[in-house]
């Protein structure tokens, strides 16, 4: 019996062991679902029920996320204490700075519904300084990407610009979303949270809200 009981207590020891996990690079981290990946990016859409969390993982590029959902979430770092409950809303948006100051953390869903965002990490740096011109008021930035935000009321539009580096555009919320070309050419979309497309074409746009609500895309375009 008690080596038995011994057999037990190391194979809960193992147990703990495997808790603590050794790290996982983004990509391979359990919720962060891979949408799309090229030499220029990746976009993980992350989905945590409620009550779970990520396993460990690694960011080592320059990343931006934007929330899908409204909830609670606790973040905690390799070795270090979990954090307070903060909360998550949909549309808020960051970018962080991350290629030579890797970040390895978790992620928990602390509240009653689901926890989405999509995450881009930015696999290259501009090598030199890009000339292309901001197309934009700029919502959030590091090193690799702009970010513009478009929260557009019904019938509302936004100001006509032009994206001269490849570009990924996310929509935070539901949105029927009218893009107008500079000859007036213009194409309708209906958004779910989440959906996205990436454009590696020189485009010049305004976006219009053609629904009946408010809506929110986002913009990540490459330096
Ligand atoms: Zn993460
Ligand atoms: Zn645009």
């Amino acid at each position: 019996m008690k080596i038995h009981f011994c057999a037990a207590f190391v194979w809960a020891l193992a147990a703990i062991a495997v808790a603590q996990q050794a790290p996982v690079p983004v990509e391979q981290e359990p919720h962060h679902h891979v949408v799309l990946k090229n030499d220029l990016v990746l976009v993980a859409h992350v989905v945590i029920p409620p009550g779970d969390a990520t396993l460990y993982h690694t960011h080592s590029y320059d990343r931006a996320v934007v929330h899908l959902t409204n909830n609670m979430v606790t973040l905690q770092q390799l070795n270090q204490p979990e954090s307070e409950q903060m909360p998550a809303k949909i549309g808020e948006i960051s970018a962080s700075t991350r290629k030579g100051d890797p970040l390895t953390h978790r992620v928990r869903n602390a509240g009653p519904g689901p926890f989405e965002v999509i995450d881009v990490e930015f696999l290259q740096r501009p090598t030199q300084a890009s000339l292309a011109s901001v197309a934009a008021p700029v919502a959030a930035e590091n090193p690799s990407a702009r970010i513009y935000n478009w929260v557009l009321a019904p019938g509302a539009s936004s100001a006509q610009h032009t994206h001269e580096r490849p570009y990924l555009i996310i929509a935070a919320t539901t949105m029927q979303l009218k893009m107008v070309g500079p000859d007036g050419k213009s194409s309708t979309h209906e958004l779910k949270a989440g959906d996205f497309h990436w454009v590696d074409s020189k485009v010049t746009h305004s976006l219009a809200n053609d629904g009946t609500t408010e809506g929110q895309v986002v913009e990540l375009e490459l330096k």
